[in-house]
């Protein structure tokens, strides 16, 4: 019994994921939804698209999905009407620039939005393995429509290499 108990797992590879690896995946595939969607609707071409805070012009891979409410919290992490593009100045050191970003968010949604998006914040969300799984689906079901529509892919075939994943967890832990 002992040496069975020594010796290595074979099938390590089936295990379940890990909540903050899949977190990671679930983000990584959010954010390249994001992107690509307001890359679309800024300039109408998927490689490049305008900070929504400076309205500065950049290529896709240069810019961030950028929170309103910092993603820290579970609830608010995934919400859609809270995640648009930003140059990586106005999210890493402007943080976010908070004062246009709300200009934006009124201008978009409303204040009914931002106010719903606040009351959301407060709510403690702890994900299961699950659910993030469902995330991922929910985004790659999304880009999978822009991919049929544009012709193009807009997936990495490296989407959760190791240092990706590493990244992207890093990237989640500190957020604004
Ligand atoms: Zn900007």
């Amino acid at each position: 019994m002992k040496s069975e108990m020594i010796a290595k797992p074979r099938k390590r590879r089936k295990r379940k994921g890990t909540i903050s690896g899949e977190k990671a995946k679930a983000w990584r595939l959010c954010s390249i939804y994001i992107r690509s969607r307001d890359c679309l609707a800024t300039t109408g071409n998927v490689n490049f698209g305008l900070c929504c805070t400076c309205g500065v012009e950049k290529p896709f891979m240069k810019l961030d999905a950028g929170h309103f409410i910092a993603g820290r919290h579970n609830a608010v992490l995934f919400d859609e009407r809270n995640i648009h593009i930003q140059c990586k100045t106005c999210n890493a050191f402007l943080e976010g620039n908070r004062l246009e970003y709300n200009r934006f968010m009124l201008k978009k949604y409303g204040q009914e939005v931002i106010n719903d998006l606040e009351r959301r914040d407060k709510e403690v969300i702890q994900f299961k393995v699950f659910e993030l799984l469902d995330w991922q689906e929910y985004f790659r079901k999304k880009i999978e429509v822009m991919e049929k529509e544009l012709g193009i892919n807009l997936i990495p075939k490296d989407l959760m290499t190791r240092n990706n994943i590493k990244n992207q967890i890093h990237h989640l832990l500190h957020q604004r």
